[in-house]
């Protein structure tokens, strides 16, 4: 093998959304940047290892832990060539090769965000993740040094794997992350009041980034609504719309005071404000590269008037769209990489102990004007305080150039 070859990475088929969704039928082949030749039998590498249990296992409980001993079916084996996308999904073999392909695809996304790798957060007890990829349980756990998958019951009858549904992979991973960046707390330490329900929201965060990463959910996203993605921000038309899970999470329109303490519950607020300000960057970067003619005026404003511009900016989008979709691609690329940039370089300024909701969003923020996204950074501002993240105080603040810690103390 050559050194040229070697640098190119690893193939895997991975389904961008459960295959059960529409449109998602079919895997797409992606490159992981593990060194051709260097995934193991299992597959395997230096920081997780795939299990395929071959009799019932159950789930694992304390004190009942990793590493699994039992009996074992055999490994997925590369390709002569040292891929794993020979794979086909009928194989067995395949469900494991697919959770290893999905987690090293999510950890390729955020570590070029981060700029460095991310360790294990339980890297003192355990060298490498163990991933089990199918066991007999309605359920999926995300543990420490563990990931396990079971499936969800269908109505049919049937079983909705796990192991096959991205969105579940990238969310855990996501927790996990932020394990490494932000921390764990203490022992007898206190978590920050908002740290639970953000993990949540960062998590589908994660997912939603790293789903963003796959042509064909950038396609589908896109030409579903001729590019306009106000369409898919809509509550009330979000389930139509969206096919994807970690859009229809993300598009929602709930404030603060519109959501209970529950975590996953309370983390929808920071995930739509999130998103809101994403689509306003679309939207800045099509209209400044007068590929769409788009009203003045931000999505926040747009919330609060009418229903109308709703139709013009579909309108707008609709106009030459099949002579523009490969633009604006590449502009909804750019405008999820500035987000996840942010988001990314937020993380070092937050600690797991005092974390609030109000200083994740002005950590991210911070982030982004600290790299020349000062109008991306009043984006997430007006949305975040329309979802009363922070209050018009702090925005004021703020915008007096004075030091916003004077007000979080
Ligand atoms: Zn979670």
């Amino acid at each position: 093998m050559s050194g040229h070859q070697a640098s190119l990475g690893t193939r895997f088929l991975l389904y961008p959304q459960s295959p059960a969704t529409p449109g998602y039928d079919k895997p797409e082949l992606v490159w992981i940047s593990d060194k051709q030749g260097s995934v193991l039998p299992g597959p395997q590498n230096d920081r997780m290892y795939v299990v395929n249990p071959s009799v019932d296992k159950q789930p694992y409980e304390y004190p009942y832990l990793p590493p699994y001993s039992g009996m074992i079916a055999p490994p997925a084996e590369p390709s002569p060539e040292g891929h794993f996308d020979h794979i086909d999904p009928s194989d067995p073999a395949f469900l494991g090769t697919h959770v290893f392909g999905c987690i090293a695809r999510v950890l390729d996304v955020w570590e070029g965000y981060l700029g460095h790798r991310i360790n294990w957060h339980f890297a003192d007890t355990y060298e490498r993740l163990e991933i089990i990829p199918l066991i007999d349980w309605d359920n999926a756990q995300s543990g420490y040094g563990l990931l396990e998958f079971g499936y969800r019951p269908t109505e049919a009858g049937g079983r909705d794997l796990f192991a096959l549904n991205f969105d579940v992979i990238a969310h855990e991973i996501g927790h996990s992350i932020l394990f490494s960046e932000i921390g764990l707390p203490m022992a007898g330490g206190m978590p920050g009041p908002d740290l639970f329900a953000y993990h949540e929201g960062v998590s589908d965060l994660c997912s939603l980034i790293a789903m963003l990463h796959f042509d064909t959910a950038l396609d589908r996203v896109l030409r579903r609504g001729s590019g306009n993605l106000m369409a898919l921000n809509e509550l009330n038309r979000v389930a139509e719309l969206a096919d994807e899970r970690q859009i229809r999470i993300a598009g929602n329109a709930l404030k603060m005071s519109g959501v209970g303490t529950q975590v996953h519950d309370k983390s929808r607020p920071f995930t739509g404000g999130f998103f809101d300000a994403l689509i306003q960057t679309y939207h800045n970067i099509v209209v400044a590269q007068g590929l769409v003619d788009l009203p003045a005026g931000s999505i926040t404003d747009a919330r609060d008037i009418d229903a109308d511009l709703e139709q013009i900016y579909a309108r707008a989008f609709e106009a030459d769209y099949d002579l523009k979709h490969f633009q604006l691609k590449a502009a909804l690329a750019d405008a999820r990489d500035i987000m996840a940039f942010g988001l990314a370089k937020s993380w070092g300024r937050l600690d797991c102990e005092n974390l609030n909701y109000a200083d994740a969003g002005f950590a991210v923020c911070d982030a982004l004007q600290e790299h020349g996204h000062g109008n991306v950074a009043d984006s997430l501002i007006e949305s975040l305080a329309w979802r009363e993240i922070i209050t018009p105080y702090d925005v004021h603040v703020l915008g007096q150039g004075r030091s916003r810690s004077a007000v979080w103390i």
